[in-house]
């Protein structure tokens, strides 16, 4: 499978940001990893125009499982789609936390990604009192069976494996417990989607760094990495880039 380097600005972005986005998109060549920056929905657009005719591609962090209607404040795949963005982040553990979104809500802005004809992200990871506990793996496992729709191929979906206690702290699991997450979400997707399970690209996130980042890359299931703070400065997301070429 194709390697993703997928960017995800959070909260973040404002006319400077779009001045690294100029700059990583100058600095793509021909071929590479795909990369992908997901800034907030406000700068879409603007995202869209700083990249255009690069191989960066743009995507939005959320949207609504609705195609349209009454719910003020949200956005939906159909729009997000409209501004030339090609992929949306769903079920972030940020989301989840901070608006109570289920298994059951993700699974349905996934389909609702696809309606729209967007690449849905879909982030799975546990707690750290959960990789504490016993049953970490099965925990995981239980997230990404009633988060990932029926139908999921290879084209269609990228799984995003992070550890909720590894986001933004400067923690990362070690290397044989990213090996060992990956591989178990590995054999879980192709259980049930076959051959295209096999192709469904799973990224690691949480505190990937350009220090880091060729390390986890090394993991045969590591298909890239979903990048937050690193993904805000050109200087920090192109060596990460350059660790999965
Ligand atoms: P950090 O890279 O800042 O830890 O964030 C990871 C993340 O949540 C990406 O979606």
């Amino acid at each position: 499978a194709r390697t993703l380097a997928a960017g995800n600005w959070k909260m973040n972005g404002d006319a400077g940001l779009m001045d690294e986005l100029a700059t990583l998109a100058a600095h793509q060549g021909e071929d590479g990893p795909d990369v992908l920056i997901c800034p907030p929905a406000t700068m879409l657009a603007q995202a869209v125009a700083a990249t255009k005719d690069s191989r960066v591609a743009v995507g939005g962090q959320d949207c609504h499982a609705a195609a349209s209607g009454a719910h003020t404040g949200d956005v939906s795949a159909a729009m997000i789609r409209d501004t030339g963005a090609s992929a949306v982040i769903v079920g972030h553990s940020e989301r989840r936390a901070d608006h109570h979104e289920s298994n059951a809500d993700i699974r349905a802005k996934a389909q609702a990604a696809w309606a729209a004809g967007l690449l849905p992200i879909l982030c799975i990871g546990e707690s750290e009192a959960e990789r504490m506990g016993p049953d970490t793996l099965d925990i995981i496992a239980a997230q990404l069976d009633a988060s990932v729709p029926d139908g999921a191929t290879g084209e269609t979906l990228v799984i995003a494996y992070e550890p909720i206690w590894a986001i933004g702290t400067g923690r990362v699991p070690t290397l044989e417990q990213i090996v060992e997450t990956h591989d178990m979400i590995r054999a879980r997707l192709v259980a049930r989607f076959g051959d295209e399970g096999d192709k469904i690209r799973i990224l690691y996130g949480g505190s990937v760094k350009p220090t880091n980042a060729a390390e986890i890359f090394t993991a045969k299931n590591v298909d890239g990495a979903l990048v937050g703070g690193a993904s805000l400065k050109a200087s920090d997301f192109q060596p990460i880039i350059d660790a999965l070429a």
